[in-house]
């Protein structure tokens, strides 16, 4: 298997703790905050947030998982 680097986090698949499993992940804006905009990760099957990224207005981007 392919491992993505967390460059292509947008791409790649997240663990799941409800699949137990590596899963698609549907991505969407959740807030926008002074320093950045914050997109959500879930599971593309069951819903559950796998993670979040703050994209800043620099263009750096942080992931939190
Ligand atoms: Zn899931």
């Amino acid at each position: 298997m392919k491992r993505e680097s967390y460059k292509d986090f947008d791409a790649t698949e997240l663990y799941c703790p409800r699949c137990k499993r590596a899963v698609r992940v549907r991505k969407s804006l959740l807030l926008i905050l002074p320093q950045g905009e914050k997109y959500d990760y879930a599971c593309a099957f069951c819903g559950t947030s796998v993670g979040d990224k703050l994209v800043t207005s620099k263009g750096n981007s942080r992931i939190l998982v």
